[in-house]
């Protein structure tokens, strides 16, 4: 993937304060953060992303070298930060622990919020679709488009929630802090408990004079057509996350993420086990015994097999590297398909058919006592010629 911009990455412009750049990588990052976020690799490449250009924009002079040289920096680049893969998450902590307030502290939090001491910025509702897909489109990866009914930033109050004109006021509770501390004294002695603030949330502001489209919020109901890229390889029940998509947070708070469901229908021709496909063959009587050719489905058009003679119901043919693929970045290769073959006994004959095969009666090597102990005859006569 191509590295982002470090201004883009923080959602900032080029001339962004010290202090909006600050402001802009917690945002990300609480919304990131792996412990809200526990198992996806997705929010926690984000979290990284972050964290790799706050660590520079924050820097004046990293910063001033960015602007001249953007990533490959007078000295090849910034020292080690090649890039968030090579980051440690503890790294990332042990720089920035101060833009948390301490970690440890985050999704525990108070408030719903996370984090700790800090004025805290609303979250906006996860939504859930549901993406239903052939097995087709599951082995080739495809688009979808949802129109979804969500929680959209207010246009008259450009989500502020304030009515034009007027602004949101200091809390006077807290002061700003978002927070309130009370000294709580037992037998064990003096303890300080922190606690979001009961007058504003957590925001730190309230809002006085509330805007009359929204009633405050800063959001109202709306719609937005969401495409989704689905890749290549999924299952059936998967969840796809894809961070921001979600409601809006009140007063510009953090989106919400969206999480698509994935449906995969049922193929009529292949029955999916992980990433091998079973596919039912149902031979001729006469193709199992003479042996010949036969076509097989797979999802990039039809193939044929070759059946030897003598095939044997209950027989499995696999055809390598015709199953579903993994998916980019969590394994390698494609399954395959596996052939179960079974032969078609006719139920009903005409006359003419009843004679050939009352015919067979008569030879040899369609008796099955015979064959058999035929066959069994052999293999100890080949035992004892070796
Ligand atoms: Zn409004
Ligand atoms: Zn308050």
């Amino acid at each position: 993937m191509a590295k982002r911009d470090y201004y883009e990455v923080l959602g900032v412009d080029k001339q962004a304060s010290e202090d909006e750049i600050k402001k802009a990588y917690r945002k990300i990052a609480i919304k990131y953060h792996p412990d809200r976020n526990p198992g996806n690799k997705e929010a926690e490449e984000k979290f990284k992303e972050a964290a790799e250009a706050y660590e520079v924009l924050h820097d004046p002079q990293k910063r001033q070298q960015y602007d001249q040289f953007g990533f490959n920096g007078p000295q090849g680049g910034f020292g080690g930060f090649g890039g968030g893969a090579g980051m440690d998450m503890n790294d990332i902590f042990s720089m920035f622990g101060d833009i948390f307030g301490g970690h440890g502290g985050f999704g525990g939090g108070f408030g719903g919020f996370g984090g700790s001491a800090q004025p805290q910025q609303y979250q906006g509702r996860d939504l859930r679709v549901q993406a239903k897909l052939t097995l087709e489109e599951a082995y080739a990866g495809c688009t979808k488009k949802f129109k979804i009914r969500k929680d959209v930033p207010c246009s008259s109050c450009h989500g502020t929630g304030c009515e034009s004109g007027s602004q949101p006021e200091t809390c006077p509770t807290c002061h700003g802090t978002g927070y309130t501390v009370r000294t709580v004294r037992s037998m064990f002695g003096t303890m300080q408990t922190q606690a979001a603030c009961p007058t504003c949330g957590g925001e730190g502001h309230i809002i006085k004079n509330k805007c009359k489209a929204c009633g405050g919020d800063g959001i109202v109901t709306g719609e937005e057509v969401v495409e989704i890229n689905i890749p290549a390889g999924v299952d059936d029940g998967m969840v796809i996350t894809v961070p921001g998509k979600g409601g809006a947070g009140k007063h510009n708070g953090v989106n919400g993420d969206l999480q698509v469901i994935v449906r995969v229908e049922k193929s009529e021709n292949f029955e999916r086990k992980d990433q091998d496909l079973y596919y039912n063959l149902v031979l001729d009587f006469s193709t199992a015994v003479l042996g010949g050719e036969v076509e097989i489905p797979t999802l990039e058009g039809k193939t044929t097999i070759k059946i030897e003679p003598g095939t044997q119901p209950g027989k499995q043919v696999r055809l390598r590297g015709k199953g579903m693929p993994a998916i980019q970045g969590y394994g390698y290769g494609k399954g395959d398909i596996i052939v179960n073959i079974t032969v078609y006994i006719p139920k009903t004959l005409n006359k003419e058919e009843k004679e050939l095969v009352k015919k067979f009666k008569e030879c040899e090597n369609f008796q099955a006592d015979k064959a058999t102990k035929k066959s069994l005859f052999d293999s100890i006569k080949n035992l004892f010629n070796k």
